[in-house]
């Protein structure tokens, strides 16, 4: 008898079988997905498409391995390799940011920032974060997440004539109500974030300040936009959007910081970390420490750029007037359509956009007036200037014609052709 007949129905006969043999279904549906991010434009402004490095570690035999602890602290056997992975993980993340301390565990950026709140505050404390319709994010403080439960939450917004962070606002609320953090940081806002005068709001109230740079993580270790690693007591991030990394978080912090943070992480909120994602993570920092992810993040940039200004002069209204980083928001309601009809409408010509709501606007979320787009991953396929103004064409068509059925096909059709010109994970 073979060893492979001895040893069927231990489970063993399981490992070697591949995914089409197993599940034809997902594997269906992986194979679809490919295809769908092949031949669509995708703008939405907080993914990108990793690398098949990325990838490999991922889908790595670290997604079997239970590790809770930290290197060298841990509670189950056989971490080694666990450990030279971590470590390297952790050595890299604080290299690439100039951070004191890195904690790599987060399963996600909600995570990250949960694990921060639970290591400085207390239920009842008050924080300070962005309006989420202002373009922040729900876990700073939001009453449907879990920021904006147990704490009281006040929110600084941007002023109306320029649509920009209005400091003045943040700095007067933050000595009224002395919250005990600051957030600052955002899901929708193309403008540089002013970290140093934040510090100085957060020092005259007697606050911590935390940086939630989840969207702009791969501007700042590129220098394409201010650090605010010198500034922050904290700073949190994804790994997967401009970072280009695993669907993950990270939390950097000041060394004063690092046991509480890393005790209110694990076990605090989570069990056992991801190792096979921090492998990913890992490989990630390696990746963005390159010459050639600093040109990478500079040409993302110049697109957001591009498509803007394409995008103003095909007649939207673009929120603050344009972009300093890798997205921006349009109105397209100044073109008679709403978020939500032109995320569909766009949809059925393979570009890939979300609704967005604008600062002020009369229309529900669920609805917006307005779209946000973004340059990270249709750069990470290889187009530049000259293709961001076909998109603008593209998207203007599509819009314009309020989503006619011979226009969508017509504008698909070049959309896949373009895509075709720069394929991806072939
Ligand atoms: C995307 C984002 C997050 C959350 O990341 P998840 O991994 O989806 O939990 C947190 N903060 C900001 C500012 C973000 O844009």
């Amino acid at each position: 008898m073979s060893n492979v007949q001895e040893r069927a129905a231990t489970g063993h006969e399981f490992l070697e079988r591949s995914l089409e043999e197993v599940d034809g279904q997902i594997a269906g549906a992986i194979r679809l997905e490919t295809e769908r991010q092949n031949t669509t434009l995708e703008l939405i402004a907080s993914e990108n498409h990793v690398s098949r490095a990325v990838l490999t570690a991922m889908g790595s035999v670290f997604t079997n391995k239970y590790a809770e602890g930290y290197p060298g602290k841990r509670y189950y056997g056989g971490c080694g390799p666990t450990d030279i992975v971590e470590t390297i993980a952790i050595e890299r993340a604080m290299k690439l940011f100039g951070a004191e301390h890195a904690n790599v565990q987060p399963h996600s950026g909600s995570q990250a920032n949960m694990a921060v709140y639970f290591s400085v505050l207390k239920p009842g404390d008050t924080i300070m974060g962005m309006d989420l319709a202002h373009g922040g994010h729900l876990t700073h403080g939001h009453p449907l997440s879990y920021s904006g439960r147990d704490f009281k939450v006040v929110a600084y917004h941007v002023r109306k004539n320029d649509e920009t962070i209005d400091y003045d606002e943040m700095e007067q609320l933050a000595l009224e109500h002395k919250p005990r953090l600051i957030i600052c940081g955002a899901s929708a806002y193309s403008r540089v974030i002013d970290f140093k005068r934040i510090r100085d709001i957060a020092d005259r109230a007697g606050s911590l300040m935390m940086a939630d740079i989840a969207h702009i993580a791969g501007l700042v270790v590129t220098g394409n936009h201010p650090s605010p690693v010198p500034y922050a007591d904290f700073v949190t991030t994804t790994t997967h959007k401009t970072l280009r990394g695993p669907r993950a978080g990270l939390v950097l912090c000041k060394a004063q910081y690092a046991k509480d943070l890393d005790r209110a992480l694990f076990p605090g909120i989570q069990g056992g970390p991801l190792v096979h994602i921090i492998a990913a993570k890992a490989v990630a920092f390696q990746e963005a420490a390159t010459p050639e992810f600093r040109e990478y993040q500079g040409q993302v940039v110049r697109n957001a750029r591009a498509l803007a200004a394409a995008m103003g002069e095909a007649g939207f209204r673009i929120i603050s007037g344009g972009t300093d980083n890798h997205l921006f928001m349009a109105d397209v309601f100044v073109k008679g359509t709403t978020g939500k009809d032109a995320q569909n409408f766009l949809e059925a010509a393979n570009i890939t956009v979300n609704k967005n709501t604008i600062p002020f606007d009369t229309q529900k979320p669920m609805v917006a007036s307005g779209i946000r787009i973004g340059t990270p991953a249709v750069t990470t396929r290889g187009l530049r200037e000259p293709e961001m103004k076909s998109i603008a064409q593209f998207i203007a068509r599509v819009l314009d014609s309020k989503g006619d059925g011979s226009v969508i096909a017509a504008v698909r059709k070049e959309v896949m052709a373009l895509c075709a010109r720069f394929p991806i994970y072939e």
